[in-house]
């Protein structure tokens, strides 16, 4: 073992590709979102969530699509980025499933001597404005000279910019997908997938949707928007969006989504020194904590070197099922916490996990969901456990 790792508990993945794919069975593929080292699991994970039931892949470059196939050579792989016309032979090869961004784009790949069939999928922009088509018309000069060529259209599909809780944009977006589609039969397309987890969970399925796209969800988060609370204040609140609602004629937003999804990534670190600090005795660089009292303190090999970045406000780790908080400044391989008398050099230092959610970490330092399991992924040693 390393001095810090992190830990992936495959059961864990695979138990919420199962559940994911049976509550959300209505949409007849899942494609699981492994880009970013599959948010920072690693491409080991891509078959447990295969044996929980995702039977559908996608990464965000050719690189990516390499590491995943060492692990996985067979299941279907989209790779969301368009591919350089130069490695289109090794697309082949990764038998990838293409991404096609626009006309230009299409034209181009059309005249590659690469002997190989792929399946496609048309990109639409329907308001993210950055990759996809904007003009119905070459939406279906694409489809036309697709369906003349050896590939097949397998696929169309779109991003949405916003969740959609109470904002007009989602539902923009959706209208748009329909129109810069409308001149396709989609029923002849065997893939139409218009969102990620969110549209999922917190949206009814779109009729036109045979398929969808998840990523953060299937790691093992709840991303399902909460109902409020009771009182006074929240009443009012609900009130106020229930009129929104009527008034821009929004959809319906899902809230409260029942479901058992299991966190699959933890990390874990072990105590390097334990010191006692003397009161108005100063920690760490800057001297930015002055000690208030006697305390005693952990260091931790542990750094923005890890992935858990430099803010430290309200930042704690768990020490026998006890939060400990952060004391002084959080350096690039070492930071301090303060612990209780009785914390010994074996005691197991949890960074993120058990009583630290991905919410908590996130917030404390300053990183985005997915920012915090890429980062932790990365930086760190990583071990698969089966439970
Ligand atoms: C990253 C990504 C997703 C997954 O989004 P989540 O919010 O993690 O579910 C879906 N679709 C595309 C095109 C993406 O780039």
């Amino acid at each position: 073992m390393t001095d810090t790792y992190t830990v992936i508990n495959l059961s864990n993945l695979k138990h919420n590709a199962k559940a994911l794919t049976e509550k959300y069975s209505a949409y007849g593929t899942h494609i699981g979102i492994v880009k970013g080292d599959a948010y920072g699991h690693g491409y080991e994970s891509v078959n447990a969530l295969y044996e929980g039931g995702i039977r559908y892949f996608a990464v965000s470059s050719l690189e990516e699509a390499e590491e995943l196939r060492k692990f996985n050579r067979t299941v279907p792989l989209l790779c969301l980025q368009p591919v350089a016309f130069s490695r289109i032979d090794d697309a082949a090869e990764l038998n990838l499933t293409l991404a096609i961004p626009d006309l230009e784009y299409l034209k181009t790949f059309l005249k590659s001597p690469v002997k190989h069939s792929f399946p496609l999928h048309l990109q639409i922009d329907s308001g993210f404005n950055r990759l996809g088509f904007k003009d119905k018309k070459e939406v279906k000069k694409a489809a036309e000279l697709i369906n003349k060529s050896a590939h097949t259209l397998e696929g169309v599909y779109q991003h949405y910019a916003t969740a959609g809780v109470f904002d007009p944009y989602y539902d923009a977006q959706t209208a748009r997908f329909k129109e810069l589609t409308s001149l396709l039969d989609l029923s002849k397309i065997p893939l139409v997938h218009l969102g990620s987890g969110i549209a999922m969970m917190a949206h009814p399925k779109e009729e036109i949707a045979t398929a969808i796209r998840m990523g953060l969800v299937m790691y093992g988060y709840n991303i399902a928007p909460e109902s409020y609370g009771g009182g006074m204040k929240n009443k009012l609140r609900a009130a106020r969006d229930k009129h929104f609602q009527k008034k821009y004629n929004l959809s319906e937003t899902i809230r409260d989504v029942e479901i058992d999804l299991r966190p699959a990534i933890s990390v874990k670190t072990r105590i390097i020194q334990l010191k006692d600090v003397k009161a108005g005795e100063h920690i760490g660089y800057s001297a930015s904590y002055e000690a208030e009292e006697n305390i005693r303190i952990a260091v931790l090999p542990v750094g923005y070197n890890n992935g858990i970045g430099h803010q430290n406000t309200g930042r704690v780790v768990e020490i026998n099922g006890k939060l400990c908080p952060v004391v002084g400044s959080v350096g690039m391989n070492m930071m301090c916490v303060k612990v209780d008398k009785d914390v010994s050099y074996d005691d197991e230092v949890t960074l993120l996990g058990g009583e630290i959610t991905l919410g908590m970490f996130s917030r404390f330092s300053g990183l985005g969901l997915a920012e915090v399991m890429l980062g932790v992924g990365k930086n760190n040693r990583r071990y698969y456990v089966n439970d």
